[in-house]
């Protein structure tokens, strides 16, 4: 599976990626950096542990909504919004060992009143809807219009934000670069047209802050992307910067997963990842690029 060329090596390499920086980061979630350094140095290895005491190799909210999300198209064939709401709810009431406020709302929202979009709020500009959107990029594979509206449509379930949406469709343009081969450099004018539209996402010199804030877990998440010339190296640098360390993990890992395919994720770290997870992202990879193909 992991020795799979071309598109479908770095489609792989961009869900293991998000998986394999969601399980590093959680370790060290809500840490300060100098908190970090103090635990453990530079935080390289997958141990699990965390304000949630996770298993070594368990991911969380970032990677399982991802995979609600992912399973609700591929059992679809492609877009059924009411599906993925549904596979929310199904998700909810497994128990996850974490969800977001913001996302609790959302689907709480929907199991109540039946309505598939929240109303806008200033508030809510979290990173709750970008960081599941994975599936979408690469199920609308070289369908830009595709891409913005079910971006778009599944953000809206738990976060109405014109930044949330403006960020995530970006996102989700540069893993389509990437995934075609096109290079770190050739998805740069997609982030610099974020910058330009949305100055608040200026992220070069780097502000330095990490959080949950969909600006905040942007900035870092570019600035490391565009900083770094491999994986290993993206992934460790963001998560190290601590605080929404797991979405902000899953996040570069995506891109940097997307850029250098699955061959450069760490041996030790796909030995460490929950290989349940492992067979799930595989299983949605080929089904999404067979959505993206119009096989379905
Ligand atoms: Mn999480
Ligand atoms: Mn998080």
């Amino acid at each position: 599976m992991n020795s799979l060329p071309g598109v479908e090596g770095r489609a792989l390499g961009a869900y293991l990626g998000l998986a394999c920086g969601d399980a590093l980061g959680a370790t060290v979630e809500f840490m300060t950096p100098a908190q970090i350094r103090a635990a453990h140095g530079v935080h390289l290895d997958i141990v699990g542990g965390g304000w949630l005491g996770l298993r070594p190799g368990q991911v969380t909210d970032d990677t399982e909504m991802s995979l609600a999300l992912g399973q609700a198209i591929v059992d679809r064939g492609g877009w059924d919004l009411q599906a993925v709401a549904e596979s929310f709810v199904s998700w909810l009431a497994g128990k996850p060992v974490d969800v977001g406020n913001t996302c609790y709302r959302g689907i709480r929202r929907y199991l109540t009143e039946g309505t598939l979009s929240s109303t806008p709020c200033e508030q809510e500009g979290g990173n709750g809807a970008c960081m599941r959107n994975l599936p979408v990029a690469l199920a609308t594979l070289g369908r830009d219009q595709a891409l913005i509206s079910w971006s778009v449509d599944q953000c809206h379930i738990t976060h109405n934000h014109h930044l949330s949406d403006a960020a995530t469709v970006a996102m989700g343009r540069m893993v389509q670069i990437l995934v075609a081969g096109g290079g770190r450099e050739s998805c740069r004018p997609i982030a610099d047209r974020l910058v330009a539209d949305h100055p608040e996402f200026r992220f070069s010199p780097y502000p330095g802050r990490a959080g949950g804030y969909i600006v905040d877990t942007v900035q870092t998440v570019l600035n490391f992307f565009f900083a770094t010339d491999d994986l290993e190296s993206c992934i460790v640098e963001t998560v190290n910067r601590g605080e929404d360390a797991d979405t902000t993990g899953a996040l570069a890992g995506m891109l940097a997963g997307a850029c250098y395919g699955a061959e450069a994720i760490p041996r030790r770290w796909l030995d460490r990842l929950d290989p349940n997870c492992q067979r799930r992202i595989g299983d949605q990879v080929a089904g999404l690029l067979a959505v993206a193909r119009g096989e379905c």
